[in-house]
Protein backbone atom coordinates (compact mmCIF):
# COMPACT_ATOMS: atom_id res chain seq x y z
CA UNK A 1 0.00 0.00 0.00
CA UNK A 2 3.00 2.56 0.66
CA UNK A 3 4.50 1.43 -2.30
CA UNK A 4 1.20 2.02 -3.99
CA UNK A 5 0.54 5.72 -2.12
CA UNK A 6 4.07 6.80 -3.81
CA UNK A 7 3.03 5.98 -6.89
CA UNK A 8 0.20 8.11 -6.89
CA UNK A 9 2.48 11.11 -5.42
CA UNK A 10 4.78 10.52 -8.43
CA UNK A 11 2.19 10.66 -10.87
CA UNK A 12 1.11 13.82 -8.98
CA UNK A 13 4.25 15.91 -9.12
CA UNK A 14 5.42 14.69 -12.76
CA UNK A 15 9.08 14.02 -11.31
CA UNK A 16 11.14 11.67 -13.05
CA UNK A 17 13.02 10.72 -9.74
CA UNK A 18 10.00 10.26 -8.14
CA UNK A 19 8.97 7.70 -11.23
CA UNK A 20 12.28 6.07 -10.84
CA UNK A 21 11.74 5.74 -7.36
CA UNK A 22 8.13 4.23 -8.00
CA UNK A 23 9.41 1.79 -10.47
CA UNK A 24 12.10 0.64 -8.06
CA UNK A 25 9.89 0.07 -5.11
CA UNK A 26 7.03 -1.99 -7.44
CA UNK A 27 9.84 -4.43 -8.67
CA UNK A 28 11.50 -4.81 -5.37
CA UNK A 29 7.21 -5.63 -4.17
CA UNK A 30 7.26 -8.02 -6.91
CA UNK A 31 10.70 -9.80 -6.02
CA UNK A 32 9.70 -10.09 -2.83
CA UNK A 33 6.32 -11.91 -3.54
CA UNK A 34 8.02 -14.21 -5.71
CA UNK A 35 10.58 -14.72 -3.29
CA UNK A 36 7.50 -16.04 -0.96
CA UNK A 37 6.26 -18.12 -3.19
CA UNK A 38 9.31 -19.67 -3.50
CA UNK A 39 10.00 -19.79 0.06
CA UNK A 40 6.21 -21.46 0.64
CA UNK A 41 6.81 -24.18 -2.26
CA UNK A 42 10.31 -25.03 -1.39
CA UNK A 43 10.99 -28.42 -1.74
CA UNK A 44 10.94 -30.37 1.60
CA UNK A 45 14.68 -31.34 1.22
CA UNK A 46 15.13 -32.66 5.11
CA UNK A 47 12.09 -34.41 5.12
CA UNK A 48 12.85 -35.91 1.74
CA UNK A 49 16.56 -37.73 2.68
CA UNK A 50 15.20 -38.79 6.07
CA UNK A 51 11.90 -40.44 4.51
CA UNK A 52 14.21 -42.24 1.75
CA UNK A 53 16.40 -43.53 4.71
CA UNK A 54 13.33 -44.78 6.20
CA UNK A 55 11.82 -46.62 3.53
CA UNK A 56 14.81 -48.33 2.25
CA UNK A 57 14.72 -49.39 5.91
CA UNK A 58 10.95 -50.48 6.43
CA UNK A 59 12.36 -52.84 2.74
CA UNK A 60 14.52 -54.11 5.17
CA UNK A 61 12.01 -54.92 7.61
CA UNK A 62 9.89 -56.81 5.43
CA UNK A 63 12.52 -59.58 4.70
CA UNK A 64 12.97 -59.63 8.22
CA UNK A 65 9.84 -60.51 9.13
CA UNK A 66 9.77 -62.87 6.35
CA UNK A 67 12.65 -64.35 7.75
CA UNK A 68 11.21 -64.38 11.51
CA UNK A 69 7.83 -65.92 10.08
CA UNK A 70 9.80 -68.68 8.61
CA UNK A 71 11.81 -69.60 11.87
CA UNK A 72 7.94 -69.60 13.76
CA UNK A 73 7.34 -72.11 10.58
CA UNK A 74 9.86 -74.41 11.58
CA UNK A 75 9.30 -73.96 15.03
CA UNK A 76 5.16 -75.29 14.58
CA UNK A 77 4.89 -71.86 16.28
CA UNK A 78 1.47 -70.98 14.28
CA UNK A 79 0.57 -68.27 16.48
CA UNK A 80 3.46 -66.09 16.44
CA UNK A 81 4.13 -66.95 12.28
CA UNK A 82 0.79 -65.48 12.00
CA UNK A 83 1.96 -62.54 13.65
CA UNK A 84 4.79 -61.78 12.05
CA UNK A 85 2.95 -62.67 8.63
CA UNK A 86 0.59 -59.65 10.00
CA UNK A 87 3.39 -57.59 10.57
CA UNK A 88 5.10 -58.18 7.40
CA UNK A 89 2.04 -57.07 5.54
CA UNK A 90 1.67 -54.03 7.71
CA UNK A 91 5.64 -52.90 6.72
CA UNK A 92 4.49 -53.75 3.00
CA UNK A 93 1.75 -51.31 2.97
CA UNK A 94 3.82 -48.58 5.07
CA UNK A 95 6.42 -48.90 2.30
CA UNK A 96 3.78 -48.82 -0.50
CA UNK A 97 3.04 -45.95 0.84
CA UNK A 98 6.12 -44.37 1.54
CA UNK A 99 7.22 -44.84 -1.81
CA UNK A 100 3.95 -42.83 -3.28
CA UNK A 101 4.99 -40.13 -1.30
CA UNK A 102 8.34 -40.02 -2.13
CA UNK A 103 7.39 -40.23 -6.39
CA UNK A 104 4.87 -37.48 -5.35
CA UNK A 105 7.87 -34.97 -4.31
CA UNK A 106 9.90 -36.63 -7.08
CA UNK A 107 11.98 -37.99 -4.71
CA UNK A 108 13.97 -41.12 -5.74
CA UNK A 109 14.10 -44.43 -3.27
CA UNK A 110 17.76 -45.39 -2.20
CA UNK A 111 19.03 -48.69 -0.80
CA UNK A 112 21.32 -48.77 2.54
CA UNK A 113 23.40 -51.54 3.24
CA UNK A 114 21.66 -54.02 4.27
CA UNK A 115 22.30 -54.91 8.25
CA UNK A 116 22.97 -58.83 9.08
CA UNK A 117 19.88 -59.98 11.28
CA UNK A 118 20.93 -63.54 12.78
CA UNK A 119 17.50 -65.15 12.87
CA UNK A 120 17.38 -66.66 16.25
CA UNK A 121 13.98 -68.57 18.14
CA UNK A 122 10.99 -67.22 17.88
CA UNK A 123 11.43 -65.76 21.58
CA UNK A 124 14.53 -64.22 20.33
CA UNK A 125 12.79 -62.97 16.81
CA UNK A 126 10.13 -61.88 18.69
CA UNK A 127 11.99 -59.81 21.22
CA UNK A 128 14.85 -58.52 18.14
CA UNK A 129 11.31 -56.89 16.48
CA UNK A 130 10.34 -55.40 19.37
CA UNK A 131 13.02 -53.39 20.02
CA UNK A 132 13.17 -52.34 16.10
CA UNK A 133 9.22 -51.04 16.82
CA UNK A 134 10.31 -49.57 19.88
CA UNK A 135 13.13 -47.69 17.58
CA UNK A 136 10.48 -46.34 15.31
CA UNK A 137 8.10 -45.41 17.75
CA UNK A 138 10.07 -43.76 19.85
CA UNK A 139 12.41 -42.11 17.87
CA UNK A 140 12.17 -42.53 13.89
CA UNK A 141 8.68 -41.05 13.90
CA UNK A 142 9.13 -38.19 16.39
CA UNK A 143 12.03 -36.71 14.69
CA UNK A 144 10.28 -37.20 11.18
CA UNK A 145 7.04 -35.38 12.33
CA UNK A 146 9.11 -32.91 14.02
CA UNK A 147 10.97 -32.64 10.84
CA UNK A 148 7.79 -32.48 8.11
CA UNK A 149 6.13 -30.29 10.44
CA UNK A 150 8.83 -27.90 10.27
CA UNK A 151 9.20 -27.95 6.45
CA UNK A 152 5.37 -27.45 6.65
CA UNK A 153 5.00 -31.10 4.47
CA UNK A 154 1.70 -31.56 5.39
CA UNK A 155 1.06 -34.52 3.44
CA UNK A 156 4.05 -36.18 4.92
CA UNK A 157 3.29 -35.01 8.45
CA UNK A 158 -0.20 -36.55 7.88
CA UNK A 159 1.30 -40.48 6.34
CA UNK A 160 3.54 -39.99 9.67
CA UNK A 161 1.48 -39.74 12.18
CA UNK A 162 -0.60 -42.49 10.46
CA UNK A 163 2.44 -44.54 10.55
CA UNK A 164 2.94 -44.38 13.83
CA UNK A 165 0.00 -45.11 15.49
CA UNK A 166 0.53 -48.13 13.15
CA UNK A 167 4.10 -48.82 14.53
CA UNK A 168 2.90 -48.87 18.23
CA UNK A 169 0.23 -51.33 17.26
CA UNK A 170 2.79 -53.47 16.62
CA UNK A 171 5.08 -52.74 19.63
CA UNK A 172 1.78 -53.73 21.51
CA UNK A 173 0.93 -56.99 19.65
CA UNK A 174 5.09 -57.93 20.15
CA UNK A 175 4.42 -57.25 23.60
CA UNK A 176 1.65 -58.99 24.24
CA UNK A 177 3.40 -62.06 22.66
CA UNK A 178 6.25 -61.95 24.59
CA UNK A 179 4.31 -62.07 27.41
CA UNK A 180 2.39 -64.85 26.41
CA UNK A 181 5.19 -67.02 25.71
CA UNK A 182 4.17 -70.60 24.70
CA UNK A 183 0.77 -69.80 25.78
CA UNK A 184 0.87 -67.40 22.91
CA UNK A 185 -3.01 -67.95 21.28
CA UNK A 186 -3.82 -67.66 17.47
CA UNK A 187 -5.57 -64.38 16.85
CA UNK A 188 -7.42 -62.80 14.21
CA UNK A 189 -5.16 -60.26 12.36
CA UNK A 190 -7.31 -57.51 10.47
CA UNK A 191 -4.77 -55.08 8.17
CA UNK A 192 -5.72 -52.13 6.82
CA UNK A 193 -4.80 -51.81 3.70
CA UNK A 194 -4.79 -48.09 3.21
CA UNK A 195 -2.49 -47.11 6.47
CA UNK A 196 -1.14 -50.91 7.13
CA UNK A 197 -2.74 -50.56 10.98
CA UNK A 198 -3.44 -54.10 12.74
CA UNK A 199 -6.62 -54.92 14.22
CA UNK A 200 -7.27 -57.81 16.39
CA UNK A 201 -11.01 -56.66 17.51
CA UNK A 202 -14.12 -56.66 15.13
CA UNK A 203 -16.10 -53.87 17.42
CA UNK A 204 -14.73 -51.08 15.96
CA UNK A 205 -16.21 -50.18 12.41
CA UNK A 206 -13.26 -47.89 11.26
CA UNK A 207 -9.43 -48.15 11.29
CA UNK A 208 -8.12 -46.13 13.99
CA UNK A 209 -4.86 -44.70 12.37
CA UNK A 210 -6.24 -43.42 8.97
CA UNK A 211 -10.54 -43.99 9.64
CA UNK A 212 -10.74 -46.62 6.33
CA UNK A 213 -13.53 -48.81 6.94
CA UNK A 214 -12.81 -52.26 8.83
CA UNK A 215 -14.89 -54.01 5.73
CA UNK A 216 -12.06 -53.11 3.72
CA UNK A 217 -9.44 -54.11 6.59
CA UNK A 218 -7.35 -57.33 4.84
CA UNK A 219 -7.27 -60.59 7.03
CA UNK A 220 -4.52 -62.62 7.76
ZN1 LIG B 1 -5.84 -47.40 8.35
Amino acid sequence: MKQIRICFDAKNKSSFINFIVCAFLIVIQFSCTEESVTKKEARPEATLEKLQLVHAKTLERIINYNDFLKQAGKEKKTAIKLLFTALKRSEEIHAKNQFALLQKHNAQPISVKEEKVITGSSTQTLKMALSMEDLSTNSVYPALIKLADCEKCTDALQIFKITQDSEFKHAELLRYAIYQGSGMPKLNYKVCPACGYILTTEDVIECPACKGMIKNFESI
